[in-house]
């Protein structure tokens, strides 16, 4: 099983200049804490860190500052998020791949082992937690109708799927109207069943200025509760 953590997004939500996973948190780059996470992780074999292409290089110099003893592997990523997860995935020989947002820096190994927990059972594993909101559509300032949250999730990484019926859902991606935003939706649409495991709400994606502001007081509590 390799791991494939998506690090090639440009973060214009975060209205940072530096590319979202290199915003730092704590004393490293946002992207590193979820490649020690999973470094740590036994079922894990290589991990393949997909990159912004003008960062490729310091991405592998930054890796490489690690010391991580498995093989960690830096590539360039693409326009769209499945087109970084499908050059990472180009870089896996792997049965099954998991793939993660480096964004999620909080991810714990409960959350990874109750994904692999599912994989005798379907090719497609997504972790979720359940919507606590009230839900609404809109148009324009007109609330539109409030579904039924107790039907509804948030869908988190890491995502698992066996490798093959992942590369071969790519093969149809071109065909689908806007980009997914993740590759469940292409196993999805490719007729592939895709299980649910138990997410975390702490495992959130620091997609905000305000996400990042919690995201660096949880870590701040974190190295506080260690040193006690
Ligand atoms: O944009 P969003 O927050 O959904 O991105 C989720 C993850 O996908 C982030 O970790 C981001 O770095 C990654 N991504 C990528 N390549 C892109 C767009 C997003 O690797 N072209």
């Amino acid at each position: 099983m390799d791991c494939i953590i998506v690090a090639a997004g440009s973060g214009t939500r975060l209205g940072s200049k530096t590319p979202k996973a290199f915003v730092r948190l704590g004393d490293k780059p946002l992207f590193v804490h979820s490649v020690i996470r999973f470094a740590s992780h036994k079922a894990i074999g290589a991990i393949i860190v997909v990159a912004p292409p003008a960062l490729v290089v310091r991405t592998r110099r930054i890796v490489q500052s690690l010391g991580i003893k498995k093989a960690v592997v830096v590539v360039a990523g693409g326009e769209h998020r499945w087109q970084s997860v499908k050059n990472g995935v180009d870089a896996s020989e792997a049965d099954w791949v998991l793939i993660h947002d480096s964004a999620r820096p909080f991810v714990s190994s409960a959350t990874i082992d109750a994904v692999l927990a599912l994989s005798g059972k379907y090719r497609a594993v997504i972790p979720v937690v359940p919507e606590v909101d009230t839900i609404r559509t809109f148009a324009g300032d007109r609330a539109g109708k409030t579904l039924d949250r107790s039907k509804i999730v948030r869908v988190q990484t890491p995502q698992m799927f066996l490798r093959t019926a992942l590369v071969a859902a790519f093969k149809r991606a071109s065909f689908l109207g806007a980009p997914p935003t993740d590759e469940a939706m292409l196993m999805e649409a490719s007729g592939t069943a895709v299980g649910i495991s138990n997410g975390d709400p702490l495992n959130f994606k620091i997609t905000t200025k305000g996400d990042l502001e919690m995201a660096r007081a949880l870590w701040e509590m974190g190295k506080k509760k260690s040193r006690n």
